[in-house]
Order: structure tokens, then sequence, then C-alpha cells
């Protein structure tokens, strides 16, 4: 079985792990997504949980689906007591999970609880969100965000054609407003990209041109670059080489002062 042939399992709790993650080392999961379903505002055709399930811009309508504030810290907490219990390390407690999680409605308000508790319990653990930048435009999400240790922001492409085919977002959302929201977090962010070919493919001259262009604006403090871990939603991606990857690095390292890093 090669290594793409595995599909990771969508979450079926509210808190997972620790986990062993390639970038985050132990990182603690909360996932403010439905249990085992996908909500987010992209349908990216290399995710490695499938299609989405539920492709929304706001999920209030969806909010009987979502864990509550109560049951996120209470779970939180719960899961905190065995770690500490048995000394377990914890690098990143990660907002992460079943989709997207900045589109929970009190997203806010679970990041300054969690913050509350990890400086009472667990101060060496930095806190992180795996986000696709499609809710900065909220000022509670952005708000949030600036809270967070780890904001890391998926920005896969600077042009819109190849954003629609490869990120498939739900109908509302203005790929410009997500380049220009990106901004608004100062460069204080790492710009995570999943490098693909195939069906989709982000890798040419002329992509990795705007692209480096962009990063130039957006001055992320780390960019991440990786490709295939596990199956796509599409079976017809193809993963870029790890070699391929390294002369993306050195590409946007000789063209920009950034840091960059392969997984
Ligand atoms: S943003 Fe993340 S969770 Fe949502 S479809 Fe894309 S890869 Fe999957």
């Amino acid at each position: 079985m090669n290594e793409t042939e595995n599909r990771l399992n969508l979450q079926s709790q509210v808190i997972y792990g620790p986990v062993k993650s390639r970038r985050l080392g132990k990182s603690l999961g909360l996932n403010l997504s439905p249990k085992e379903i996908k909500l987010c505002s992209l349908n990216c055709s290399y995710c490695q949980y499938s299609w989405t399930g539920l492709l929304v811009r706001d999920a209030k309508p969806f909010i009987n689906l979502l864990p509550s504030v109560d049951e996120v810290i209470n779970e939180f907490k719960e899961k905190l007591k065995g770690i500490l219990d048995n000394n377990q390390e914890v690098n990143f407690i990660t907002f992460s999970g079943n989709g997207e999680p900045t589109l929970h409605p009190d997203f806010l308000k679970i990041v300054e609880a969690i913050i509350k508790i990890r400086d009472k319990f667990l101060k060496d653990a930095k806190i992180a969100c795996l986000s696709n930048s499609t809710t900065l435009g909220n000022k509670d999400v952005l708000k949030a965000m600036k809270m967070i240790d780890e904001p890391i922001m998926k920005f896969d492409t600077a042009i819109k054609e190849t954003f629609l085919k490869l990120n498939r977002p739900s109908v509302k959302i203005e790929f410009e407003e997500i380049k220009n929201n990106l901004k608004k977090l100062d460069g204080k962010m790492t710009i995570q990209t999943l490098f693909i070919e195939g069906s989709v493919d982000n890798t040419s001259n002329e992509e990795l041109r705007s692209y480096i262009n962009s990063l130039r604006s957006l001055k992320p403090r780390l960019v991440q670059i990786y490709s295939l871990d596990r199956l796509p939603a599409d079976k017809n991606l193809i993963k870029v080489s790890k070699q391929k990857l390294n002369e993306i690095k050195k590409k946007i390292e000789m063209e920009v002062n950034l840091k960059v890093v392969v997984y």
C-alpha cells in the first residue's frame, strides 16, 4: 500500500489526542465541527477527510450539530485531568478537527476560555489553529486569531481560477477578500500551502510567480509547504515529490526573505 492509500477518519470526539503531528509535535486536538461530519467553507480536492459534507459560509443553521461552549470546556478539562495525571507531553493545543474550526459561532469565547485554562495548567503548550483563511472578515474570528500563538493559515494559490478548482469554495467566498483579510494578521501567522499536480496543478512558473508575490506582501513568520500524505478526495491528483518541494522552497527563499519548511 503506498502512503496516500489511507484516508483520515473523521473525528468522533470534541477533544482528541494528544496525537503525533508532522508539524506540531504532540498535539491535543479540538474539534469544533460536528462529530463525524465535515463542515467547511471549502471543499478542497485534496482534503484528507474526502469531500465536504456540509459546505457552508455560515455554520449558525447547524448550531445543534456543533459542540456548545460548555461541552468544549468540560471535555477539555476532563481530558486535561488525564493528561496531567499521566504526565503526558503536550506541545500544542490545536483547533482543527472535522472542517473549519473558526466557523463555530462561539469560536472567540472558546478560544478565550481555552487560553485561560492553558495559562493555568499547561503553561508550556502553545495554542495553534489550522484555518482555511476564509473567515478573517469576521471581527470575532480575527480577534481570536490574534490571541492564538500559531495561526496556521491556508493559502494554496494566488490565482483565482486555481483556487476555484483546487479549494472549491462555498458560493459566497470571494478570493480577493481572503488575500486582503490575511493581511490583517500583520504577518503574525504561518502560511500553509499544499502543492499538487495532476487534475489541478499549482506548481507552474506562473503559479509560483504570483504565489511568491503574495507572500511578499503577506510577510508570514513561516511558510510550511507539503504535498499529499493521505488519500485525497479527488483521486486524479498527484503528489508532488520531496525534490520538487525542496526546489520550490529554494525558489521562495531566493526571492523573498522568509523561512520555508518542507514537510
Ligand atoms: S479547508 Fe481543510 S477541512 Fe476544509 S476541505 Fe479544505 S482541507 Fe478539508
